[in-house]
């Protein structure tokens, strides 16, 4: 008891010093508020697309039939907060950001009924020159905070990235490939990624996990653009 008061203590006169700030205003953070103000958390504009099955997440995929829902949390509108906080999370090391908005995606799905047989979360593979860069893959950061808060595993090593020139002149097509075969058989399986543009790249990951028997896909992104 007594240590928590001292640490209590400790935590207020931090704050003094060095207060917590809102990632989106700069404004210091109340008791309770984490990253984002509350105004800044509600500014966020969500799209609500998983009340609609044929929204503009899932018409992107309409054509690939193993694709079963897709949805994004928010519109990536450019100067928008929401380009402000990915731009963060990607080039500014910002790791925290990535699982704080992936929670809150995670809070906007948790009622939602084919949410709830999701067997696994997987976040789109980064390119391996990225991946050294940055040193972290965003969308994995992404996959953690709506595992979170869903209470779904999230795997990063269940996809990969087809590596060698001869496999990839093979079939171009094919940039991904489920890292031990078989072992998607049967499950609900959630690709994550940060933004959707052209859904090209989510495209060729769904390709790789069809290869796999009896697999259901879902698409969950965090932004699209508009
Ligand atoms: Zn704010």
């Amino acid at each position: 008891m007594k240590t928590t008061v001292v640490r209590e203590f400790l935590d207020g006169l931090l704050h003094l010093f060095f207060p917590l700030v809102c990632e989106g205003c700069s404004r210091a953070l109340l008791d309770g508020e984490q990253v984002l103000c509350l105004q800044c958390l509600l500014q966020l504009p969500q799209t609500h697309y998983h009340h609609l099955s044929e929204n503009e997440t899932a018409l992107k995929f309409k054509d690939l039939t193993s694709v079963a829902n897709a949805t994004s949390f928010a519109y990536f509108i450019n100067d928008g907060l929401l380009q402000h906080l990915i731009h963060e999370l990607k080039y500014r090391n910002n790791k925290v950001l990535g699982y704080y908005l992936g929670q809150q995606f995670g809070v906007s799905l948790s009622e939602v009924p084919w949410v709830k047989t999701i067997d696994l979360l997987v976040p789109v593979p980064l390119h391996a020159s990225k991946l050294e860069i940055r040193g972290y893959n965003q969308s994995m950061l992404i996959a953690e905070g709506l595992g979170r808060q869903l209470g779904i595993p999230a795997s990063d090593t269940s996809l990969k990235r087809v590596k060698s020139r001869e496999e990839r002149v093979a079939n171009v097509a094919k940039a991904f490939v489920v890292a031990e075969k078989g072992s998607l058989a049967g499950k609900h399986v959630a690709l994550v990624d940060d933004v959707l543009t052209t859904g090209a790249t989510l495209a060729s990951c769904v390709a790789a996990l069809s290869e796999e028997e009896n697999v259901t896909v879902s698409i969950l992104t965090l932004g699209i653009v508009m």
